[in-house]
């Protein structure tokens, strides 16, 4: 018994460091856990750890991927000539989601926030620029989210971009200032898309 309680509270400690979850909640999701059949139980702990194992970032865009390549890269129907900049791979799912991009993209991991410590070398910024460099972009999007800090990585990565003959352009404002692109409905963000602007 004391094994079991020991294994509890464990599963509660573990469940009460994941983001928006409190210690009461973290309660009850064990509690579920516990009540549930086992299989169930089971089956999402055999999916963080498929998740975990298999998932990691895609080699060129850094999006999320299960083999070198994520499903976008490895598309030869995607236009390679435009090239959508975002902050996490959940906007990148968002801006999918509206269907209205054709292109790759590039994935920063991050935005640059000074406050926190994060400056671009610890974002994908230094293989964006290989991409570009290297690659037949005649469009790059930034798509960052319309906050301080992304309009600020934004414009640090346009500053980089501008020795090469790239057009900069950047979402249209459709997207109220500070909202977050994952949360945005996908006709604001096909509207964003269609009503882009030179950066
Ligand atoms: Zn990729």
């Amino acid at each position: 018994m004391a094994e079991l309680t020991h294994s509890v509270a464990d599963m509660i400690d573990h469940l009460g460091r994941l983001p928006g979850i409190g210690r009461k909640s973290a309660e009850r999701l064990a509690y579920h856990l516990l009540r549930v059949p086992k299989t169930e139980a089971l089956a999402l702990a055999d999916s963080i750890r498929s998740v975990r194992e298999n998932v990691r970032y895609c080699e060129q865009c850094f999006n999320l991927s299960e083999g070198p390549r994520c499903l976008i890269c490895s598309d030869p129907r995607r236009d390679s000539t435009r090239l959508c900049i975002v902050e996490q791979p959940r906007d990148l799912i968002s801006l999918e989601q509206s269907g209205m991009f054709q292109g790759l993209y590039h994935v920063l991991l991050g935005r640059i926030a000074p406050l926190d410590g994060i400056g671009p070398d610890q974002l994908t910024i230094d293989p964006l620029v290989d991409r570009v460099r290297l690659g037949a972009f005649t469009e790059v999007i930034m798509a960052t989210n319309p906050t301080v800090e992304g309009d600020g990585t934004s414009l640090y990565i346009s500053n980089l971009l501008q020795e090469y003959p790239v057009e900069i352009t950047r979402l249209a404002r459709g997207i109220t200032a500070g909202s977050v692109l994952e949360f945005t409905n996908k006709e604001i963000l096909a509207d964003a898309l269609n009503g882009r602007q030179k950066l």
